[in-house]
Formats: structure tokens, sequence, C-alpha cells
């Protein structure tokens, strides 16, 4: 055994949100922890993705996969499958990152191995299709591509968890202890723009010696992140629905 004892904080969906990050990095090391990971999506919807990208990139070393944003942030592929407000801030993003920040973006991978865990961005069932992971089924399709017990994944912003103890349970989670032999899917929610009703921004500890994942919700200065996303000229929805979590 290698690593053990590690105590990990797994960062999803940081989506640009300086204040958030900032927060969330805080608590972690209030928590004792001691490595960082991410499941992606650190740029897109908010104002600060130089800062926010310059910040995952040291903490967190390889140990990231790439998002949807991260990706078309990346390249200039046509955004046809964007949603409006998103392609908006896509392009802005574009404009702000330099040669070194979109290939950095280039270099991450779909799906990696950290220690013992996996971490994807949607899910592990065809990762460059960008699928979400809402519910069982979902969650099973995934699993049939899941070989370790833990894999952390993001993109749907909502932090639930699935387990595979030969038929699939999921729901919503504060503390999961991992049990040998079986199989858990892990929403870790997001930093930078949660979307299950709860404004606070979220991230999960990884325990390893303990074997217990925890889900973490931190206050943070919304309206910070807010004026600077209206000071960009970024549109006024990626604002105001931080407030509300949605
Ligand atoms: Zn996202």
């Amino acid at each position: 055994m290698m690593m053990r004892g590690l105590k990990y904080a797994i960062l999803g969906d940081v989506h640009a949100n300086r204040e958030a990050l900032e927060a969330v990095l805080a608590d972690a090391e209030s928590q004792g922890v001691e490595r960082y990971a991410c499941v992606g999506d650190v740029v897109g919807y908010n104002a600060d993705p130089k800062w926010c990208l310059a910040k995952v990139r040291e903490l967190a070393g390889d140990a990231v996969v790439r998002g949807n944003h991260d990706h078309y942030c990346a390249y200039d592929d046509p955004l046809t499958g964007f949603h409006p407000l998103a392609a908006d801030v896509v392009k802005w993003t574009r404009g702000q990152l330099d040669d070194a920040e979109r290939g950095w973006l280039r270099s991450l991978r779909y799906s990696r191995g950290v220690e013992t865990f996996m971490m994807v961005h949607g899910t592990l069932d065809n990762p460059e299709m960008w699928g979400y992971v809402f519910d069982k089924l979902e969650a099973e399709a995934n699993f049939a591509y899941q070989m370790c017990s833990v894999c952390f994944f993001g993109h749907t912003h909502v932090p639930l968890a699935f387990e595979k103890a030969g038929i699939v349970r999921g729901g919503l989670y504060n503390r999961l202890q991992i049990v040998a032999g079986r199989k858990y899917f892990i929403n870790v929610g997001s930093v930078g723009q949660p979307r299950d009703g709860d404004p606070r921004a979220a991230y999960a500890i990884y325990d390893m010696a303990a074997n217990v994942v925890e889900l973490r919700r931190v206050e943070y200065d919304i309206a910070g992140a807010q004026a600077k996303i209206r000071e960009a000229g970024l549109p006024e929805r990626a604002a105001s629905r931080l407030a509300v979590g949605r």
C-alpha cells in the first residue's frame, strides 16, 4: 500500500469562480486536506478563468480531468451543442486565456486514475460524449465501465452518490463510508455554480485512511463573484443564478 492516510479534496465545476474557490480552499485547509484533485470544468460561466486555472493547476498538478467547458475553451470548435448563455462565456473565455493556458486544457484526459480512485467529468460510459448522470439507470451504465471501487464525477452540479452492491442505489449524501467489494460513483457538486438549490460552494473530502467521503458546503462572497461577471459584460443570468444555486 502506498500513499495511504491522505486526505484529498475533490473539486469539480469550479467554473472560473475565484471567490468560491478561495473559500473552498480555506475550508479544505482547515480540514487537514493534503492533496487536491479536480473532476473538470475549471473555466466557463464566471469571470476569473486565469486565476482559477492557475490555482487548480498548482494544487492538483495532473490530477485533473477534462470537462466540456475546458474542452470548448481549449479549442475553437463550433458551439452548436451549447446553451447560448454558456456559449457566450466560452467565447469570452477563449479570448482571456493565452496559448499556454489553452494548451494545458488540451492536455487534460477525459478520465484518469489518481492513487486508487478514478475521475471523470460526466460518465465513464463514453466520457467524450459528456453524458449526465442523475439517476440509477445512468449510473448503472457508468458502473459497466468502472473497474475500481471509487470514481468521482461532476458535470451535473448536483452532489449525488451511487453505490453498486449487486443492485444500484443512489441519492443525496453527507458522509459516505466506502465498503470493500462495492463500487461508488460520487458527484462532488460544484464549487463555482451549484444547481441543487443550495448556493453554497460544494466539494468533497476523501479520507483514504478512514475510507470516508464527506460532502462539504461552504459560504462564499457571492456578491463579489456577481459583480465581476457584470463588470466583464457576461450574461446577467450567469450572475443572478449564483444567489439561488440554480
Ligand atoms: Zn460544469
